[in-house]
Formats: structure tokens, C-alpha cells, sequence
């Protein structure tokens, strides 16, 4: 567990020539994500007595918890969407943990969604929920440990600061981190189409249904971890932009991450006008081999 964190930063020079894009891999992270850090500070406030543990994930939480379960010796169930990607269900069971598929969605409204599932197989005594889509946790998990290191790290030579939007943890916490640190700095959100945060920040009412097949971004209802009064805009990107990318960045950087890294990537080629002598960075959450039958 003291492993994680530390992550690299590297210059997307390729991508962005004549631009200062960097990206935090958190893929380097043991569990494999970003999520690793957020279930070691969840599990530091883990009721005493608790012998198992539940929650609901587009995959990255369900194996950092189950990762933490191995660990800890605790019994571990995770929900997810049927549609999760293969390798991130191997990758949780390889733990030992158990795996639920729910409803092909993003589990927010149906009784067969993930977090309702989630939410029924955490019923009973000494069962921990941890409940990534309300607790305050979440953010000041990225709050108290991403943004440090990450502001550390640029020795705080940061203007902007570009990240995909999923619980909506990720850039809460280190935009909060960031913009206490530095008060002109921007903090920009990326999602897939018609998702429901472009609209809590800017009042841009989606014009169709949310469906994605980007992991771990977007929601068709907001969860309570996003704080809009941290994010100065939002911009939605196709799916089909958001696997251009997270191709190019493998073929063209050497970096082989997710589609949620993709969809961040083409936010910030759209954004690029804007960014022009500015100091960019963003995190890609996991790895392109969680997908490599999926989007490669
Ligand atoms: N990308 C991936 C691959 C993820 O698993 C997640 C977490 N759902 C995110 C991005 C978004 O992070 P957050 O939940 O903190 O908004």
C-alpha cells in the first residue's frame, strides 16, 4: 500500500509540439489506477469490525479495493456495468475479490444499475460501503495526496489544469489543491457527449441521451463528488475522438493508457487555442491494456 503514489509526469511533446502539455501517469500506480489512492484513504476511516467490503465501479476502484482486500484480509465484492471491459474483471477476481455485473449503464437511476447493487449487497453487519459517488472522501483523497504531488512535482509551474470527469473526485480534489495554491488557475473538465457535467458548470443542456463507451468518464446524473464551483468549463468530446487519441498517444507517445486518457487527450486538442503559452497539466487514470480488446 506504501507504494502507491509517486507517479511519473511526462511532456506530451509529440502530440502538442509547441505547447506544454504534461500528463501524470497514475497507470504506474500497483492497482493499476488513479483509484488506489482513493481506497487507502477510504480505508483509513474502515469501521473497526468490518470483514468485507463493497462498492460500485467502472472497474478501477473495484480492483484498487480488491488489490487492498488481498492486502488487509477482508472480504471484497465489486459491482460493475456488464459492458466493463474484460481485463478489468480478470484483473479484480485475480485479487480474489467477488464481481457483480449489473445493468449495461451507468448505474445512476435503474434498481439493476451497479451503485443500486452495490447499495443491496451491503446490507447486513460488518459490511463497509464505500460509496465513491457520495462520499466526501473521494475529493479529499485527490485533495490531500494527487494534488500535492502533483503541484510538487511541476514545482508548482502549472496554469491550467485539464481532467476527464467520472465520480468527479479526480477534479475536485486537485483543483481545489491547485487553485488554493495559485488563484488564476484554470481547471478544465472533459467528458464524452452528452454527459451531465458540462451542464452543473456552464448551463449547456446535452442535445441527446448519454452513451458512451469510454470507461470510468461521464454520467447521465451528476454525482455529488463533482464540485462545480472548482471547474471553470467543460467541454464534451465523440468517442470516436476520445479512441483516436488514446491510440495516438500509444502509437505516437509511447503511452499506452485508457480511453478515459484518450478522452482527455482530445478535450485538450480542441481546448489547444486556449492554451497557447500556458503551462498544461492533466492525469490519465489507467492503462490501455486493461482495453487492449476493447479499443486497440
Ligand atoms: N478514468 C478512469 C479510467 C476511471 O476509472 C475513472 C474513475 N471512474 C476516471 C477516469 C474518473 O475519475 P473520477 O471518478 O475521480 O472523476
Amino acid at each position: 500500500m506504501d507504494a502507491i503514489g509517486n507517479t511519473p509526469v511526462v511532456r506530451l511533446g509529440r502530440l502538442f509540439p509547441g505547447y506544454d502539455v504534461v500528463a501524470k501517469l497514475e497507470y504506474m500506480n500497483p492497482g493499476g489506477s488513479i483509484k488506489d489512492r482513493m481506497v487507502r484513504h477510504m480505508l483509513k476511516s474502515l469501521p473497526a469490525g468490518t470483514d468485507r467490503v463493497v462498492e460500485s465501479s467502472s472497474g478501477n476502484t473495484g480492483a484498487a479495493l480488491a488489490m487492498a482486500s488481498a492486502v488487509l484480509g477482508l472480504r471484497c465484492d465489486v459491482t460493475v456495468p456488464q459492458t466493463t471491459s474484460i481485463e478489468k474483471i480478470k484483473r479484480i477476481r485475480a485479487y480474489g475479490a467477488e464481481v457483480h455485473l449489473c445493468a449495461p449503464d451507468d448505474g445512476v437511476d435503474t434498481a439493476a444499475g451497479y451503485q443500486a447493487v452495490a447499495e443491496r449487497l451491503a446490507q447486513g453487519d460488518n459490511v463497509h460501503h464505500l460509496d465513491q459517488y457520495r462520499s466526501a472522501l473521494n475529493r479529499e483523497a485527490h485533495y490531500r495526496d494527487t494534488g500535492p504531488e502533483l503541484w510538487r512535482q511541476l514545482a508548482g509551474e502549472i496554469d491550467v489544469f485539464v481532467c476527464g470527469i467520472g465520480s468527479g473526485g479526480t477534479i475536485s480534489g486537485i483543483g481545489r489543491y491547485l487553485k488554493e495554491q495559485k488563484r488564476d488557475l484554470v481547471v478544465l473538465g472533459v467528458e464524452p457527449r452528452n454527459s451531465a457535467y458540462r451542464k452543473l458548470v456552464t448551463d449547456t443542456p446535452a442535445d441527446g441521451a448519454f452513451a458512451s463507451v469510454v470507461e470510468g468518464v461521464g454520467k447521465r446524473q451528476p454525482s455529488s463528488s463533482f464540485d462545480p464551483a472548482i471547474v471553470d468549463d467543460v467541454v464534451q468530446v465523440a468517442d470516436d475522438d476520445a479512441l483516436d487519441w488514446c491510440r495516438r498517444l500509444a502509437a505516437e507517445e509511447g503511452i499506452l493508457a485508457g480511453g478515459s486518457s484518450g478522452c482527455v487527450t482530445a478535450g485538450i486538442a480542441r481546448l489547444l487555442p486556449r492554451l497557447a503559452g500556458k503551462r498544461v497539466a492533466t492525469v490519465f487514470p489507467d492503462s490501455g491494456v486493461y482495453y487492449l480488446s476493447k479499443y486497440f
